[in-house]
């Protein structure tokens, strides 16, 4: 029967035709001529998005494949995104605390302080290493089969593992997930070598501390590592094309506030300006600015490294999607419905490579879905309670709605806020900089959204994400005790606010 098929389908039809359209000739083609490993589910890509849903799939009973092309699990999040980057963040304020004399104003006196990159890129580097390495444990523990190769979809039923060596293993399998993710945006004309001229990825190691850094781009990423090298002692300027900083999403008081407090430690910020090219020369590199609204206004800047960051893509090279007839959207994403399903039906797509915001948290819980969809369960996402966090010091964090999304959709709401300063933690602290506001619906009182920039807003923020989860009203948090004194205060202070007009405290 097998063969048959198989003289039937290669004499019938051309190669190229079985490997074109939606997949369905070249199927049965690769499953007749490979002896690959059967799977229920092939999950192609280890970042957040992946290797999560690699190992829900597996304790869900699914016999499930994850295909890595790159030599260590866990994506741009484990390798050169959220961990590398908070754990030079963490040390860097640790250096600058007793560097710029906030330790010896507590009554610590740190004489002679000096800087160890290789150390601090080092620590950087364990954590990776542990965290990358422990994803290949859990995948040991749950039976997540993991090969290693640039998983390419052959069919709707198969994908095919293009190996380091040449090789390539075929799996045959029920349902694919594509979580590829993302990558860089380039910006045109400007080469990076990830030494002078760096993405985020080079931003990560650089081997010494640069004179004079530039950041294009005043956005989650670029404030994150603007930050790291300006705590290590490089003079930082960040160029950024829109009027505000901290990226999309961000309410505008918080975002003024950031720039505000940035700006007092060190920070340099230009606005409104837009980048026209940069090149290296003679050792430095020269960039070209000009007044985002007057292109008469011209300057050349100068820098030893020049970070480019001006966001990321979504990451689909020679996935087998033209092959299989699914198209991506003008974004370069792959679009989905509401169950992840591509428009072939046992193709799905999670993550950074699908809408929504670039996140690893969001990466996760959609793989989560996704899985529990497929063998049935619900599969549903609220976008608008997908916190956002900036690692700066101090802290942003935010969820739901700002008083701009509010205002343009004409929604009528109060606001509760509430300053560190009145904090009790935060003073005992000594870091009383920011504010807690809530957005609740005038009417009803449901939380629309929360907003925070103060210490540990990136830990608070999931109490506020909670509560709008659950729909609670300003009140239901208000009257929720809290443990004292905790900056978690603020935050219920911030709903006293909104609830009742007033905060105790303040
Ligand atoms: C500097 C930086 C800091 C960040 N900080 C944060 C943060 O603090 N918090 C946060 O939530 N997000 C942060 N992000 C974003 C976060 O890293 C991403 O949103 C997240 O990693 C997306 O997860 P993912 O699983 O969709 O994709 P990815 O993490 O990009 O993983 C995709 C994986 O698929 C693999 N792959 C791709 N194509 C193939 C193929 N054909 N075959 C086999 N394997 C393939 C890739 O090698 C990669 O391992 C940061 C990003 C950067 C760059």
């Amino acid at each position: 029967m097998q063969s048959a098929l198989r003289k039937a389908s290669s004499t019938l039809l051309p190669r190229h035709m079985k490997l074109t359209r939606k997949g369905y000739l070249n199927t049965y083609y690769y499953r007749f001529f490979s002896s690959g490993q059967d799977a229920d589910i092939v999950v192609i890509g280890s970042g957040p998005g992946g290797y999560v849903a690699s190992i829900k799939a597996a304790q869900l009973g699914l016999k499930t494949v994850c295909i890595e092309k790159d030599p260590t699990l866990g994506g741009t999040c484990l390798n050169v995104g959220c961990i590398p980057s908070k754990a030079l963040l963490n040390n860097s304020h640790y250096y600058h605390m007793a560097h710029s004399g906030d330790l010896s104003s507590r009554g610590i006196v740190t004489d002679g302080v000096r800087l160890d990159l290789e150390k601090l890129m080092a620590q950087k580097s364990n954590a990776v290493k542990a965290l990358t390495g422990g994803i290949a444990q859990l995948f040991k523990k749950n039976k997540v089969h993991l090969i290693k190769g640039h998983g390419k979809i052959t069919g709707t039923n198969q994908v095919t593992a293009l190996k380091e060596d040449g090789s390539s293993e075929v799996v045959n399998t029920k349902y694919v997930m594509i979580a590829t993710g993302s990558e860089v945006t380039p910006f045109p004309g400007i080469e990076i070598d990830e030494e002078q001229i760096v993405s985020s990825t080079g931003a990560l190691s650089l081997k010494e501390v640069p004179k004079k850094f530039i950041v294009i781009g005043a956005g989650v990423i670029g404030l994150e590592l603007g930050s790291v090298w300006s705590r290590l002692g490089a003079d930082v300027t960040a160029i950024e094309f829109m009027p505000s900083i901290g990226g999309v999403g961000i309410d505008a008081e918080v975002s003024k506030t950031l720039q505000k407090i940035m700006t007092k430690q060190g920070l340099n910020f230009k606005l409104n300006t837009k980048v026209m090219g940069a090149q290296k020369s003679g050792g430095i590199v020269k960039v070209q600015v000009e007044d985002a609204k007057d292109s008469s206004k011209k300057e050349e800047l100068e820098c030893d490294v020049l970070l480019v960051c001006v966001g990321r893509r979504p990451y689909t090279t020679n996935l087998g999607l033209e092959e299989m007839g699914i198209e991506r959207d003008q974004k370069g994403r792959v679009p989905v419905n509401g169950n992840f399903q591509t428009v072939i039906p046992n193709i799905y797509a999670i993550g950074d490579c699908i809408h929504g915001p670039m996140l690893a948290h969001k990466a996760e819980d959609e793989g989560i879905l996704c899985v529990e969809g497929i063998l049935g369960g619900p599969c549903h996402i609220d976008y608008n309670c997908v916190p956002s966090v900036i690692y700066t010091h101090p802290e942003v964090g935010w969820v739901g709605k700002s008083e701009e999304d509010l205002k343009n959709e004409g929604v009528q709401y109060k606001v509760g806020k509430f300053p560190y300063l009145a904090n009790s933690r935060a003073k005992c602290n000594n870091e009383s900089d920011g504010f807690v506001k809530v957005l609740a619906c005038k009417e009803t009182d449901r939380i629309l959204g929360t907003h925070m920039i103060g210490p540990c807003a990136g830990e608070l923020i999931n109490e506020a994400v909670l509560a709008q989860e659950y729909g609670a009203s300003s009140e239901d948090i208000a009257r929720v005790c809290h443990a004292h004194p905790t900056c978690a205060e603020a935050l219920r202070e911030a709903n006293v606010a909104a609830a009742f007009g007033k905060p105790i405290n303040f």
